[in-house]
């Protein structure tokens, strides 16, 4: 039974009002941190509580798997939504994937599908045909492109016309990607009318039975009741298309987002319907949130003048964020000469506040691109702090998890499986040969590999948790998605981030790394047009917008130590901080020197001999006897100012020989 106590407790006048509305189209747009995300949580349980729907009838959607995770972790807590009548909170593609199980059947009989987990090998063949290469590049960026129109319900007989119309830049010429994106969809359907589908494909088909086939249409009206979207920004047409038929004519439809966090719209993603909302269900309740409970009044004030600086189409729906909380420590700007000082020195920073009592898990670094989180993980690694990368490319693309996912995908398709093991058992053992070995084996690599495996299991085991009637089929369907969809399995340690995996969560401590001009905003932006430079600043407004307490900004004047520094800090920092006012900038520490260390344990190195070497004294050295004792007698013989002609061969900056004559 729901605790009705709790329902309502803790919510400002206006979240009541979104919490208590009648049943019916409800719009909530407002700012980062004003308690969207709860609103509708405590929305579905009052509806619920109050008998105006059961929890089966409710249908809670999001855009990652993360975020529709929170919202059951939040909904169990208010003491809803128990083992058979269950919230669906899920993500767009979750909960048509669902549907489109259920009902395929009544629809295409006997024929089958299978989610494609790679789509290169057929845009390969069909960018072959067009006369396109086929490096991964190109195909990677075929591949976007696909989906992008496909998010956009742009057919490939629609292709040319839309993008010429709308000035897109296209990977290829127009008609060049039409006819790939055409090739592409002939491929997937055999001859038989077996189909494999792409992650666009759960949620066209899905729209196309629901409006085609009004017997099944009817079914799932009858089943699903009461619509919910969280983060209602960042939808894309073929979503809202779905979500339309899920609806039909009835209109009990709760949306809540916020424009200024639109940073989605390179993958078709726009706020025009949330904007538009109330012009299309005139009666909605419209409620605005302005109260921001996260962050410190300094945060909150900051991120208004990240946002008042905004220009173009989305500022139009600027909204102003009154901090709620007490005073917290001042922001911090920091300039590095280099990106590994930058990092060391963040490093340090987190250990002071982990030191002081900040836990981990509380702490975050956020990026732009995920290939900035190197250095990152190297500074935390040798400050001995845990972390985990956030962002699935870490994960999923680790090659023993790929490996697994191939594994688990050939043994879901197989139908001799032990008819009564159940899927827990059934990972564990294809997961064993692959290193999941019962104790933690020994050896750096092993382990990594074995950590992988066993996080791959834990994974598991919260999905069959969640879902008990989960067959393995439904499971490596669900982590694929999930790969797609880059979500790694929690851990408590720092989180590295990309700024869009970050949306919708909250740290203590949050870092933002790499504030340069071509960084943040990135160069592809820069290049392209000013809307696209907006969307980069709407990221930085999502990044500031994360933290609760502590919020420290810095960026790296050159990439290498001793590079050249032809790097400048962000426009976005610029309009923050002017030029004239270097006194709000807080000194950089000066850079430590980071001497050479060993390459085993990662210990700095005292002495020259160990710095030719390249390990320390504790360390084995993959050097023979014979070069050590000469390399002792090099130096000895140096120190005595004797002249012995010696070549000192190196490689990789690590001493491997000594030769009398120079070696060939
Ligand atoms: P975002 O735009 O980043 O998704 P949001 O609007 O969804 O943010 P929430 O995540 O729901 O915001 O809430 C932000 C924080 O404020 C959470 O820690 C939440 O528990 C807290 N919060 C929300 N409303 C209140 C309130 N009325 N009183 C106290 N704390 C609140
Ligand atoms: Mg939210």
């Amino acid at each position: 039974m729901p605790d009705h106590s709790l329902i309502l407790d803790g919510l400002d006048p206006e979240q009541s009002a979104a919490v208590t509305a009648p049943r019916g189209p409800v719009c909530v747009l407002a700012g980062a941190g004003t308690g969207k995300t709860r609103t509708i949580t405590r929305r579905i349980a009052h509806m619920i509580e109050t008998g105006q729907v059961s929890a089966g009838q409710v249908l809670a959607v999001t855009f990652t798997a993360r975020a529709a995770g929170e919202m059951r972790g939040r909904l169990r807590s208010l003491g809803i939504s128990g083992p058979g009548n269950t919230v669906q909170a899920q993500t767009f593609h979750a909960a048509a994937m669902r549907q489109l199980r259920y009902f395929w059947p009544q629809v295409f009989g006997n024929a089958s599908w299978e989610l494609m987990d790679n789509k290169f090998p057929i845009v390969s063949r069909a960018a072959r045909r067009a006369g396109l290469d086929t490096t991964t590049e190109t195909l990677r960026d075929l591949s976007s492109e696909i989906e992008w129109a496909k998010a956009s319900l742009i057919g490939p007989e629609g292709y040319v016309q839309a993008v010429t119309t709308g000035h897109r830049d296209t990977p290829a010429p127009p008609a060049k990607v039409a006819a790939v994106y055409a090739g592409y969809e002939d491929a997937k359907v055999s001859e038989d009318g077996d189909r494999l589908l792409d992650f666009d494909d759960l949620l066209i088909y899905t729209t196309q039975i629901l409006q085609t086939d009004p017997a099944i249409a009817e079914e799932f009206r009858l089943r699903y009741r009461s619509f919910v979207v969280d983060e209602y920004q960042d939808v894309t047409p073929v979503q809202q298309g779905l979500l339309d038929v899920w609806m039909g004519e009835r209109d009990d439809l709760t949306v809540v987002g916020d424009a200024n966090q639109t940073i989605y719209t390179f993958t078709g993603a726009t706020p025009t319907y949330l904007l538009d909302f109330s012009r299309r269900f005139p009666e909605a309740a419209v409620v605005r949130l302005e109260r921001d409970y996260r962050s410190t009044p300094q945060i909150v004030s900051l991120a208004n003048d990240v946002i008042g600086a905004a220009r173009g189409r989305i500022a139009g729906t600027r909204l102003k964020l009154v901090g709620q909380r007490p005073p917290g420590p001042a922001p911090e700007f920091a300039e590095y000469d280099d990106e590994p000082a930058e990092a060391t020195a963040v490093a340090a920073a987190i250990k002071r506040l982990v030191n002081r009592g900040t836990p981990p898990a509380e702490i975050a670094i956020l990026y732009r691109v995920n290939a900035q989180s190197e250095n990152h993980e190297q500074a935390l690694t040798e400050a001995g702090i845990p972390y985990q990368v956030r962002g699935g490319e870490a994960f999923f693309t680790r090659s023993e998890i790929r490996q697994a996912m191939r594994q688990l995908t050939q043994a879901a398709q197989r139908d001799d499986l032990p008819a009564e093991a159940d899927v827990a058992t059934l990972v564990r053992a294809v997961l064993a040969p692959l290193g999941l070995t019962d104790a933690e084996p020994e050896g750096a690599q092993a382990k990594a590999r074995w950590e992988s495996l066993r996080a791959l299991e834990v994974l598991a085991g919260d999905l069959t948790a969640e879902h008990p009637d989960l067959t393995l089929r439904d499971l490596v369907a669900e982590l694929s998605a999930r790969a797609e969809a880059r979500h790694p399995p929690t851990v408590q340690g720092v989180t590295l981030s990309s700024l869009h995996a970050a949306k919708g969560l909250e740290w203590d401590a949050v870092f933002l790394i790499g504030l340069t001009d071509g960084s943040l905003p990135i160069n592809q932006a820069i290049n392209n047009s000013p809307e696209a430079i907006e969307e980069e600043r709407r990221l930085f407004y999502v990044g500031v917008t994360r933290a609760r307490e502590h919020l420290h900004l810095s960026w790296a004047l050159s990439r290498n130590e001793g590079g050249r520094k032809g790097r400048r800090r962000s426009r976005f920092v610029a309009d923050l901080v002017p030029d004239d006012s270097p006194a709000s900038i807080v000194a950089a520490p000066s850079k430590p020197r980071r001497g050479p260390t060993c390459r085993v344990c990662g210990t700095r190195l005292v002495g020259k001999t160990a710095a030719l070497l390249g390990r320390c004294e504790n360390c084995p050295s993959d050097l023979d006897e014979d070069l050590l004792v000469a390399l002792k007698e090099w130096r000895r013989d140096q120190a005595k100012e004797q002249s012995v002609p010696a070549y000192v061969v190196f490689s990789d900056n690590t001493l491997v020989a000594i030769a009398e004559q120079r070696p060939s």
